[in-house]
């Protein structure tokens, strides 16, 4: 049997013309990819916060180097899950019928986009990707290690031994610019160009469906209130109640994998 209000905001789907998604790192959890925050989420003796940061950079650039190391390899083999999929495939069917569909994500693992969705705008950067700091260029990077220099090191053990790295170990831009990690640190702005496009999905959309984000952190917080003045219908997919959760016509409590499936299951309906 169909809940009664996953019946009502899939007829809410059936007359939208465009849709928004905003997913975040419930979504990637799902297929095992480790966050970093919160409880337990340490790398040595650091979370995520404190070394995804300018201030780590300027301190230290190869150890930031050898976090980002480390978190490419755990993810180099993860899997999208059901919930991805399933966005994957509504996205085709809708897309085929003509209607719009964004996709703005908050994770930088790359799944959406190995499960085939198209049109994903990419909040807070990628892990794969590499942006040179005297050129700006943006590349794709699957290198694990990303330097030789770097095989057999990012060892999460508190105790490991501490290599150090120099200049020399970092990657290098054809330019030989220093390469980064194409990713939005704490305490940096997002590209205006996909907060752009994301302001402009969440004025657009008829529907928004907002999934494994607890979407606290602003800007992305903001397109929620901002998707509902412009008249979308809005729900909500966690394990629990959120922040948002007050400010949403409906809220689905389940695993992405399980709901998203579920939700989206022949929409649109054609013929
Ligand atoms: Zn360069």
């Amino acid at each position: 049997m169909v809940d009664k209000a996953i019946a009502e905001f899939r007829a809410a789907l059936r007359s939208a013309t465009s849709v928004m998604v905003l997913s975040g790192a419930g979504v990637s959890a799902e297929s095992g990819v480790p966050t970093f925050r919160g409880a337990g989420g340490l790398w040595r003796r650091w979370s995520a916060t404190e070394l995804a940061t300018p201030e780590a950079w300027a301190r230290d650039a190869g150890l930031v180097w050898e976090f980002y190391d480390y978190r490419r390899r755990r993810m180099a083999d993860v899997q999208p899950n059901p919930a991805h999929h399933a966005l994957a495939a509504f996205e085709a069917r809708w897309s085929a019928a003509g209607r719009e569909l964004e996709l703005v994500t908050q994770n930088i693992d790359g799944l959406h986009e190995q499960a085939g969705s198209r049109a994903v705008t990419r909040l807070h950067g990628s892990i794969w990707h590499v942006r040179c700091l005297r050129c700006g260029a943006v590349t794709p990077n699957r290198d694990v290690p990303i330097t030789p220099a770097y095989e057999g090191a990012g060892d999460p053990d508190p105790h490991a031994h501490a290599r150090r790295f120099t200049a020399d170990d970092l990657p290098r831009c054809a330019c030989s610019g220093i390469l980064r990690p194409h990713v939005v640190w704490f305490g940096e702005s997002l590209a205006e160009e996909d907060l752009g496009r994301a302001v402009a999905a969440a004025e657009r959309c008829d529907a928004l469906i907002v999934v494994g984000t607890s979407a606290v952190v602003y800007p992305a917080a903001g397109l929620i209130p901002l998707a509902r003045r412009s008249g979308a219908v809005v729900c909500e997919i966690n394990l629990s109640p959120t922040p948002a959760t007050n400010g949403v016509d409906y809220h689905f409590c389940g695993p992405a994998g399980v709901v998203l499936p579920e939700l989206l299951e022949g929409l649109p309906e054609v013929g």
